[in-house]
């Protein structure tokens, strides 16, 4: 049975509702806090996709926090406090343009809802058990860790030429830095075990010193009394590549043990 005043309440709810709506829809235009944008998967990688066609413009348009690296696999990418750096192979550090082109990045709009103070120096598995302690393996998570670091030994991938390596045999050759008595910041994020293959089971972790005048893919470190902050409320947006190679590879074989081994350490992924 329908009144007018019935009527006039729906309508009233209609309009409340699609208000609500548009207004969530702009937020999250904007800002979509807890996020994790990911372009490309870590096994695209593997199988040694290494030329993307998401520029990082785009990519800067989903957070200000993250990890990633570049077309040719020319570096690696740092993401902080809404600054986007470039680190290349020579050490260089330039701020990534807009237009550079990725096949792999992930960032978020960091916003923790963690943030714990360690007392004590740990190394990278002592600093991975703290934190392990603090969110559940099961998430996808964004992770800060801020801190000296009295060693940081890290890796800048180098610029690749087709046709290209599969990524176990690119970083086969990779040199490694180890600094002694740097201030800095880790970027990085957690993927669950069960999402092995979007990413690596485990922490990918990118280093920036204070200075922001180096840094790299992160294989071990020791940390004084680190801040660690973690976004651990994420959702994960998948973004696929639309290249011919993306479409057209075949992911059926098992890289498992290609995945450990471009890894550089246990939960730690390449790229
Ligand atoms: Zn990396």
């Amino acid at each position: 049975m329908t009144s007018s005043t019935d009527r006039g309440v729906s309508s009233d709810h209609i309009l409340g509702f699609a208000r609500s709506l548009l207004s969530h829809r702009v937020a999250k235009g904007r800002h979509h806090p807890h996020e994790v944008f990911q372009t490309s998967t870590l096994i695209s990688l593997i199988e040694g996709l290494y030329d993307g066609n998401v520029a990082y413009r785009t990519v800067m348009g989903h957070g200000d926090f993250g990890v990633g690296t570049f077309n040719a696999l020319d570096g690696e990418m740092v993401a902080l406090d809404g600054s986007f750096f470039h680190l290349r192979s020579d050490g260089s550090v330039t701020p990534v343009a807009g237009d550079e082109l990725t096949p792999f990045a992930a960032v978020t709009w960091f916003r923790p809802n963690i943030d714990h103070a360690e007392p004590a120096t740990l190394s990278r598995e002592e600093c991975e058990q703290v934190v392990h302690g603090l969110a559940s393996d099961n998430l996808f998570y964004a992770l800060r860790i801020d801190g000296h670091f009295p060693s940081m030994r890290t890796r800048t991938v180098s610029k690749q030429s087709k046709p290209y390596p599969r990524l176990v045999d690119a970083s086969a050759s990779q040199t490694t830095t180890t600094l002694t008595d740097t201030t800095g910041t880790i970027v990085g994020f957690h993927t669950p075990d069960y999402a092995q293959g979007i990413g690596v089971a485990g922490y990918h972790l990118h280093f920036l010193s204070a200075d922001h005048g180096t840094g790299g893919h992160v294989f071990d470190f020791t940390v004084d009394a680190p801040r660690i902050r973690i976004d651990s409320e994420a959702e994960l947006h998948l973004s696929l590549q639309a290249t011919h190679e993306f479409l057209s590879t075949s992911f059926a074989g098992d890289v498992s043990a290609e995945i450990t081994k471009s890894e550089g350490g246990p939960g730690i992924t390449a790229g």
